[in-house]
């Protein structure tokens, strides 16, 4: 994730930065349109503004997006950035 440190002569050191969070906007799957399955849910990222690994505020609201927990990959249409991240954490 991006992320700022700032070093001063003391050696203090401030990390803060931006990073996405998945909210899932509906609990009911819905069907996939890949497996046609029914665990498909709508989600979206937003992103934080985060001092400390704390997020503190929403700095980017995303768009909603269709993800299947069985084939998540070809379902949804994000970065590999995003990608990483989630199957990282
Ligand atoms: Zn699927």
């Amino acid at each position: 994730m991006p992320a700022l440190l700032i070093w001063n002569k003391n050696k203090m050191f401030l990390i803060a930065g931006v990073s996405p969070k998945i909210k899932v906007l509906d609990d009911k799957p819905v069907l996939c349109p890949v497996c046609g399955l029914a665990q498909a849910y709508f989600k979206r990222i937003d992103h934080y503004f985060n001092l400390f690994f704390i997020p503190l505020f929403r700095v980017r609201k995303g768009e909603p997006f269709l993800m299947c927990e069985r084939c998540e990959r070809n379902v949804h249409e994000m970065g590999e950035e995003y990608h990483e991240w989630i199957t990282n954490g």
